[in-house]
């Protein structure tokens, strides 16, 4: 890998196959799979993704936004794409550029419905969504009558699929809850299929329950941070690769006598003579301020330099006095050895808001 001379975002894609081959292996080959590419593909580049993801034979991709979908469309993906949390503003949108819509709530299904009628849809694909204890988003239960009264009133719409989610396939002191989850949501859409007259295929994991819970993957299962190199779990994180770098330079170094002040609202006074650098990467760029004050560090060629101070919008300052190390070299926010997932952990947080944060000012750079 050649170094940076700027901040960059590098996006391994190797890597990211191979966690896509080893998610295959946890499933059944008639299971369809679905990739999450919302949030610019975890960080990443949902675009750049989308498409090795194409070459890799998708089945599915899904977004949460419509906006997000229809960049896909504008890039010329093809892959059938699900909304996961669409709204009725863009309903028509939806329509026009072929993205197929989780209907969640009687609201959103009369609405989706009015629109698929007047823009002359025939069995336009829609995805049933149900609540089975997220309490996020989703029809209940007992709402089965009514979709399917609804769905007998028009042929503009067809069920493409059923499917849930759950709340903590990631955390197994609430198994009990889960299979509870998975019963309930076995029962629901049986009858729901029972009622349809047809067989709209079914899905519920996302990577944690895929890993965790293989009577849960029905007929295609979801996979997102698990592409992007974590398991949410010691076990399952040394069978996946992280593919994104998150890799900047030393802009310049500065030496510090003893009481100097480092950065705005002088947060950091130096414990003798100390050396700093200050790298282009700021809280805009997605290093929350959490990180200030010695609660996050970056690694200098292999060493740990704390930030100190108050992150700044642009810029972050190291303490690098023990660092062999000269402006202009190479300095790694997160990767494979030093991964988001540890980063986050200093702020009591998770690899998906660390990885989600960089913005879309740092140049991404792919690795085939
Ligand atoms: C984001 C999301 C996923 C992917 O979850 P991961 O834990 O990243 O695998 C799957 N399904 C739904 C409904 C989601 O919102």
């Amino acid at each position: 890998m050649p170094k940076a001379n700027e901040t960059v975002l590098e996006i391994d894609l190797k890597a990211f196959k191979h966690n896509f081959e080893y998610l295959k292996t946890k499933v059944d080959a008639s299971v369809k799979s679905l990739a999450v590419v919302k949030a610019f593909a975890y960080g990443s580049d949902a675009i750049e993704v989308a498409k090795y993801l194409e070459e890799l034979n998708v089945d599915y991709l899904a977004v949460a936004y419509a906006q997000e979908g229809i960049a896909l469309r504008d890039a010329g993906i093809k892959s059938p794409i699900l909304v996961l949390h669409p709204q009725p503003t863009n309903f028509k949108l939806i329509v026009e550029r072929c993205l197929e819509p989780s209907l969640y709530s009687p609201r959103i299904l009369k609405s989706f419905v009015e629109v698929a009628e007047k823009e002359n849809q025939k069995e336009y694909p829609i995805h049933i969504k149900f609540n089975t204890g997220l309490n996020r988003l989703g029809f209940w239960e007992s709402d089965v009558d009514h979709i399917i009264k609804h769905l007998n009133k028009t042929t503009s719409i067809k069920v493409k699929s059923i499917f849930s989610h759950l709340a903590a396939s990631e955390d197994l002191n609430e198994r009990e809850f889960t299979l509870n989850q998975i019963q309930s949501f076995k029962k629901i859409s049986e009858e729901l299929i029972s009622r349809l007259g047809y067989q709209p295929f079914r899905h519920m994991t996302n990577t944690s329950g895929i890993l965790n819970y293989p009577e849960a993957h029905f007929d295609m299962v979801r996979t997102g941070i698990g592409l992007y190199g974590f398991g949410n779990s010691v076990k399952e994180n040394k069978h996946l690769k992280p593919i994104a770098t998150l890799k900047s330079v030393i802009s310049q170094i500065h030496m510090i006598e003893k009481g100097e002040s480092v950065g705005y609202n002088r947060a950091y006074k130096s414990l003798g003579f100390e050396k700093t650098a200050t790298i282009p990467i700021g809280h805009a760029d997605g290093i929350n301020r959490a990180y200030g004050n010695g609660n996050g560090h970056i690694f200098v060629n292999g060493k740990k330099a704390p930030i100190i101070g108050n992150v700044c919008m642009d810029m972050i300052m190291v303490n690098i006095t023990n660092i062999d190390c000269k402006e202009g070299d190479e300095v790694i926010v997160f990767g494979k050895e030093h991964t988001a997932e540890t980063l986050a952990e200093n702020i009591g947080t998770i690899s998906y808001e660390i990885l989600t944060a960089v913005s879309q000012r740092v140049k991404r750079v792919f690795r085939r």
